[in-house]
């Protein structure tokens, strides 16, 4: 860029799970290194970055779709760059540009750190980079990374993952498991939190499998228990552990640090043994409710919430009967429910016994109904109980009609809440803390219609005021910088994890 050029502008669209809204910060955060900026509102972007999600049946053709929406924009403006990233592009690789001889870059899962060489190379020799690679180059959260929130921010424990549960394409795509050392990942944190952010979430395929690498099967409920001691960190979640590998020590640590928040998220899948032996999953129902048990027993209060495919390949009856008994017994607060639909590349996609779309379709909408009957006897529960909120940014769609703002309750809950009150002598900003009671549970969120017990003013709220969000350096984990935010994501669609 000279002097006189505007610099470039971006914007990153983003599917599927956390994972990939966490490799979007990183790949803004390079983007703003090499000199792009964040794209304005209603202002075309010279740079367009897809980050896919290979989870859904028909990724790939929504993926060509868009691709093809773009050709008329690249045909009228040949200096517009387009690059795709993610799951998807581990997967289709060089035949992206077979079908879509436009976009500029490809890269996959592995080298999310070469997306400005790629586009600088593309640039100078006039035609399209395709670079995936095998397995890890960097460590990602080595890599800066432009954060989406001032408040709450992701922190990866570890990438890949190391079973062969036979539905997912995770071990395909994102390789073994690879973890990182427990000291840069409390570097991490400790940056983000002397930058005012009051809650991290702890990110892996599989979390509580942490440590498996340099051989310490206690390292996760270590890593929980080292949290508790960073001054100002006020909330710890971590997604998504493995039953399988759920063991006591998490479950102790999860109790005795006051800042880990009594929130799991725990993936049955199957209520069915028969069912999850041919998913590989190593558990059985009765274990995976002796969890549940564990967790209660010393975590009344604790949220659980889960994701359960329905209509895997052979599924029968009787099989999705048990789905639905130990839903009954397991009284999640929420469930991410999924039809089962085929992946490619994944054993279970050619597995016999693929069952009709209306078996799958009437199994899912009894799921759903029993679920929801749950989730909201559940939050009726709550009605009257006193909650500490941390105000949240966009997660209330209807808050401007209703004169409310919404944030999250320690055990993960939606709350929709008045921001008034005797308390509440400034205004209420993303990022702050208030206390309320609960007035009225409905079955996917909860309401405090009463005026605010408190209201904690925080530096994560004068920055969401500022438009300010961290920006991690990746090189040294030392303070990171602050900027204007970076574009937001679209919507992200659960992964079936
Ligand atoms: S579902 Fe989760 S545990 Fe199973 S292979 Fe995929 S990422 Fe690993």
């Amino acid at each position: 860029m000279t002097e006189n050029q505007a610099p470039r502008a971006y914007q990153i669209r983003t599917f599927g799970c956390q994972m990939n809204v966490h490799d979007s910060e990183r790949l803004a955060g390079q983007l703003e290194d090499a000199g792009y900026v964040p794209v304005r509102a209603g202002s075309k972007p010279d740079l367009i970055v897809f980050n896919t999600c290979a989870v859904r049946e028909n990724a790939d053709n929504k993926l060509y779709g868009t691709l093809g929406h773009l050709r008329p924009d690249k045909v009228a403006n040949p200096d517009l760059q387009i690059a795709v990233g993610g799951c998807l592009a581990q997967k289709d690789r060089g035949e992206i540009v077979k079908r879509a001889p436009w976009v500029d870059v490809v890269f996959g899962t592995h080298n999310i750190g070469s997306l400005p060489t790629l586009l600088e190379r593309a640039r100078h020799n006039a035609e399209a980079e395709v670079e995936i690679l095998e397995s890890l180059e960097t460590f990602p959260s080595t890599l800066p990374a432009r954060r989406e929130s001032s408040y709450a921010s992701w922190v990866s424990v570890s990438v890949g993952c190391n079973n062969t549960c036979t539905f997912c394409i995770v071990p395909a795509l994102r390789g073994k498991e690879r973890d990182r050392r427990p000291g840069e990942i409390l570097a991490e944190v400790e940056a983000l939190v002397a930058e005012g952010v009051l809650e991290v979430t702890l990110l892996g395929q599989n979390v509580n499998s942490y440590g498996v690498e340099f051989g310490d099967r206690l390292a996760f409920g270590k890593l929980l228990r080292a949290c508790g001691t960073i001054d100002g960190l006020e909330r710890v979640r971590f997604t998504s552990p493995h039953p399988a590998a759920f063991t006591s020590d998490v479950i102790d640590a999860m109790a005795a640090t006051p800042n880990v928040c009594h929130q799991l998220h725990m993936p049955l899948q199957s209520g069915s043994d028969r069912v999850l032996r041919a998913m590989k999953r190593s558990y059985r129902s009765a274990r995976f409710l002796k969890i549940l048990d564990e967790v209660r027993a010393v975590m009344p209060d604790a949220a659980i919430t889960t994701d359960i495919i329905v209509g895997f390949p052979g599924e029968t009856e009787e099989d999705f009967q048990a789905t639905l008994d130990v839903v009954e017994q397991a009284r999640f607060s929420s469930a991410f429910t999924f039809q089962y639909s085929k992946r490619p590349g994944t054993p279970a996609a050619t597995m016999d016994g693929q069952l009709p779309k209306e078996v799958v379709q009437e199994r899912y909408e009894r799921l759903v109904e029993l679920q929801n009957a749950i989730s909201w006897d559940e939050n009726k529960k709550i009605v009257g109980r006193r909650v500490e909120l941390l105000v949240a940014e966009g997660e209330g769609r209807k808050d401007a009609e209703t004169h409310r703002m919404s944030g999250r309750a320690r055990d993960g809950r939606l709350v929709h809440f008045t921001p008034a009150g005797a308390h509440v002598d400034r205004a209420v900003r993303p990022g702050d803390v208030v206390e309320t009671v609960v007035t009225y549970g409905a079955p996917h969120h909860l309401v405090a219609d009463g005026d605010l017990l408190s209201h904690r003013r925080t530096r994560a709220g004068d920055n969401a005021e500022a438009g300010l969000r961290p920006k991690t350096s990746g090189v040294t984990l030392g303070l990171p910088g602050f900027g204007a935010p970076a574009a937001r994501p679209e919507p992200v669609s659960g992964c079936a994890l």
